[in-house]
């Protein structure tokens, strides 16, 4: 019998759960990929995460060569391009991991339908979490909507045998010798090469391995590191784990083998991501609407001029338009900035949260729509264990707790890099407020930098009456 093997989030050839079975079950095994033009075709010609793809692609392809077989590339619908395949080598069988995006909920049922017409097996395995949809539930069999509990289960329900590998090197031989296969260009995709390189993105199976033998070193350190933009606290993995050039078992048997305060923190942040993950299985309403339903419909002002400051980085809140020029220059944004940007968004521009997630969704390399919209749903105080409402970031203080020298803001907003530290955060009203005040009033004159765009206390005044008044906390 003969197998394709369906790569979609999981572009690597190590530790992969389908491409594990079809290589026990099936004599001789196809791997492919397909280049959605359903999900292409509303990308701009210079998105990152196309590239990113690419270039994983572009390493399996090499690696398998050196088997005397090859990845096979189709770019189209896969509605079509998956039966296609099928017929083309005699397949008798699809192999897949599970996605729990709804659209590719969706997408996998009509491919299922459509093979099932045709005698082809269609089957799916869990690869990309530890534990899925329903398998952490309440004690009365319901969805986990508070994070604490639902991580409690997920531990008293961790064995070895959830984190262990699905090897694949050993049986890889059963790969069907192929030719070399054609292989698109970015530019015959319709898409041009953007700055990964030269942000020295590490790309594929190679880069994701090369990222976490890094992080290994530094995990004990996570937990006190990890909110300080300026640092190298954090992992940077999750463009990888996003598009599973690495291996989501191995990242968390690393993290619970080795313990202590740093790995189980880190361990805590996958968690988070599975329980966004499950979320989103059981209420795929959330993609559009609020998870508690009384706050769908809060009265946001939504200024277009207020977002559009707030996309460009020209708020006049050095660390705000500091995390937005690092996303939209790098396609990164760190877990502290997302956070800040987002509350900032929300509560002080009072624009809608479905606005910064869209802007988001537009420009994160490691886009994800669960894990993207829990954290814009918890920054809106709309989604399930959310941020209280009435606890809103003050941006100033944010920036003078977690980029106290003003490190990170110097690196995105050159035009305030001479600013001395204390004046960093806030300019203007360091100036108003200072003995030396007259000098920096110059100072900003001289500079293209902003005034703020809005005033914090009145417009967190101006939110709280927004969410007191809504019915939802009537
Ligand atoms: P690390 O701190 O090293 O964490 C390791 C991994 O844990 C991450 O790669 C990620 O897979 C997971 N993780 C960490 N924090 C969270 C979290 N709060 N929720 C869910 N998973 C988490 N993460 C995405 O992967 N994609 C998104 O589209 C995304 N959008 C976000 C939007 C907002 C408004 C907020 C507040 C958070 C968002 N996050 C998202 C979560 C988090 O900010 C990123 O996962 C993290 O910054 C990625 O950097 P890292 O890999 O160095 O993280």
């Amino acid at each position: 019998t003969t197998a394709l093997v369906w790569l979609r989030r999981d572009l690597r050839l190590f530790d992969h759960h389908a491409l594990y079975q079809a290589l026990k079950e099936a004599d001789q095994v196809v791997l492919a990929f397909v280049f959605d033009t359903t999900i292409l075709k509303d990308l701009p010609k210079h998105d990152r995460r196309v590239e990113f793809i690419w270039e994983a692609l572009k390493e399996i392809k090499t690696e398998l060569r050196q088997y005397n077989t090859d990845l096979v590339v189709r770019h189209g619908d896969p509605l079509t391009e998956i039966p296609a395949l099928v017929e083309q080598f005699g397949i008798n069988a699809v192999y897949c991991n599970h996605d729990y995006e709804p659209q590719a909920i969706a997408r996998d049922g009509y491919v299922a339908v459509t093979l099932k017409e045709k005698g082809v097996q269609f089957n799916t395995y869990k690869d990309q979490v530890i534990f899925e949809k329903d398998e952490v539930l309440t004690q009365t069999g319901g969805m986990y909507s508070v994070f604490s509990p639902y991580k409690r289960t997920w531990l008293a329900k961790l064995t070895d045998k959830d984190l262990a590998s699905f090897p694949v090197n050993h049986v890889i031989k059963n790969l069907k010798p192929l030719k070399s296969q054609y292989f698109p260009s970015l530019k015959e995709l319709g898409f041009a090469k953007t700055n990964l390189t030269q942000l020295k993105v590490p790309l594929g199976m190679s880069g994701g391995e090369k990222l976490f033998e890094d992080f290994k070193r530094r995990i004990s350190d996570y937990k006190d590191a990890r909110d300080f933009p300026a640092i190298k606290g954090v992992s940077y993995l999750s463009a990888h784990i996003r598009f599973g050039t690495v291996s989501i078992r191995e990242l968390a048997r690393f993290a619970h083998e080795h313990g202590g305060a740093g790995a189980e923190t880190w361990l805590s942040e996958l968690i988070w991501r599975e329980f966004y993950a499950q979320i989103l299985w059981h209420r795929p309403d959330v993609v559009e609407h609020a998870f508690k339903p009384e706050l769908d419909t809060l009265p946001f002002p939504n200024h277009p001029e207020l977002f559009a400051a707030w996309c460009a980085g020209e708020t006049g809140y050095p660390i705000v338009d500091a995390a937005m020029r690092q996303l939209t220059q790098t396609g990164y944004m760190h877990n502290r900035l997302r956070m800040i940007t987002a509350s900032f968004l929300i509560k002080d521009l009072l624009v809608d949260w479905r606005w910064g997630e869209k802007f988001f969704a537009e420009h994160l390399l490691d886009y994800d729509l669960a894990s993207n919209n829990g954290g814009w749903q918890w920054a809106a105080s709309t989604g399930c264990d959310a941020q209280p409402y009435n606890r809103i970031f003050n941006p100033t203080l944010q920036s003078e707790k977690f980029d106290p020298q003003g490190k990170f803001i110097r690196r995105y907003v050159p035009e305030l890099a001479e600013l001395p530290d204390a004046a960093i955060h806030a300019p203007s009203e360091f100036s108003a407020n200072d003995r030396r005040g007259s000098l920096f009033v110059s100072f900003l004159e001289q500079t293209d930098y902003f005034p703020p765009i809005v005033n914090h206390a009145e417009q967190r005044a101006a939110a709280l009456t927004m969410y007191k008044m809504h019915k939802g906390y009537a």
